[in-house]
């Protein structure tokens, strides 16, 4: 499996090192999109993410392009994951994420799994684990979907992540091929 690329910070924004001691770790954020250049989308949700004062982007995956879930009748999806530090708590930095959503013109009055502009999820926050009507940590569906697993594995390989474990495991029991790595260049999906 590929290595991860290494995040580029915002030459505007500079963390100091005490600001970055006061972060929190081992956040993971999953990307995915499949409306209106899903690789520009994603891109510029990672570079909105690099930008953000109160976030470090500490690492950040390969892009997939893999098949939709649920509804066939969908364009595939662009999928990566990327890794943060943040000082926002897990419902302040779900809010950012689903500002970000909006601000790239996602639609939220569509049928579960329909094609969108942009999807976030907080996937991991360190060894958080909560489960309210608005927020599941660790995200539901990460133990079960390729186009997570691949992704977070560039970036964790055999760390073993709090709550979930190791990935290259999880990768082994779902038995699913790797999806197809896009090269960003390759703007035909
Ligand atoms: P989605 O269709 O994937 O964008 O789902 C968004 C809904 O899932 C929102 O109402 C969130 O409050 C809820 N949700 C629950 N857990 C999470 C999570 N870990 N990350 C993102 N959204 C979540």
């Amino acid at each position: 499996m590929p290595n991860s690329l290494k995040a580029k910070e915002n030459p505007k924004k500079q963390h100091q090192p005490s600001q970055l001691n006061t972060m929190q770790g081992g956040i993971y954020i999953g990307l995915g999109s499949n409306l209106d250049e899903p690789v520009q989308q994603v891109l510029t949700a990672i570079k909105h993410l690099q930008s953000a004062t109160e976030i470090h982007v500490v690492a950040v995956s390969n892009l997939y392009k893999t098949p939709p879930m649920g509804p066939q009748d969908q364009p595939d999806y662009i999928n990566a994951v990327v890794e943060l530090k943040t000082a926002l708590p897990p419902y302040q930095l779900l809010r950012f994420l689903q500002q970000l959503e909006n601000q790239q013109a996602r639609s939220r009055d569509t049928e579960r799994w329909s094609a969108r502009t942009l999807d976030l999820d907080l996937l991991l926050y360190a060894d958080t684990i909560l489960n309210t009507n608005e927020l599941t940590i660790p995200h539901i569906g990460i133990k079960h979907r390729a186009f997570v697993l691949y992704p977070l594995y560039d970036i964790v390989h055999n760390k073993s992540l709090p709550v979930i474990g190791q990935i290259g495991d999880i990768i082994k029991q779902l038995n699913e091929p790797q999806p197809e790595i896009i090269n960003p260049n390759k703007l035909d999906v």
